[in-house]
């Protein structure tokens, strides 16, 4: 890391020492050319694997796209929105626990899937109907958009 203060392009880190959240560690570094100490942070961040589409275009991992699929497929199962974290925290963890590099979409289909077959049965039916036939977590978004609302095909 350079120097803050006249920006040569090493400084030496004296202290090093993790914040309480465990995340966050602390450093003091010192310049050697101008001798001014600084204090910089650095945050752990977890590396999510790349997501292969069906038709084998890669792209980043989107919780968003996950989340925006699941609450659809809850919608008004009076899920709230903490179970919901919490089931996409879960699945990012097996992601993390299991996949290196990358992973396919249709994997990623299958996690939710799995998972939400435990959570509630009627929003696994809901994502199961969708997914099966775009075969694809953005197919299914896409169906949500462009379809009647889903309590009018499924009579659960
Ligand atoms: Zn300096």
């Amino acid at each position: 890391m350079h120097c803050l203060n006249c920006g040569t392009p090493d400084t030496k880190v004296i202290d090093s020492r993790p914040i309480t959240d465990g995340l966050t560690i602390r450093r003091r570094r010192k310049c050697d050319a101008c001798l001014k100490r600084f204090t910089t942070y650095e945050k752990f961040e977890i590396q999510m694997p790349v997501v292969v589409k069906n038709d084998g275009r890669r792209e980043g991992y989107n919780r968003e796209k996950i989340l925006d699929g699941i609450t659809k497929a809850c919608q008004k199962r009076q899920i709230p929105m903490s179970e919901i974290d919490k089931f996409i925290e879960s699945i990012e963890k097996y992601i993390v626990e299991n996949f290196d590099v990358e992973l396919s979409s249709n994997q990623i289909g299958e996690l939710v899937m799995q998972r939400l077959a435990l959570l509630d049965p009627v929003a696994y039916v809901r994502f199961a109907s969708f997914y099966w036939n775009y075969n694809d977590i953005d197919g299914f978004i896409q169906g949500l958009k462009h379809n009647v609302p889903l309590t009018d095909q499924l009579s659960l």
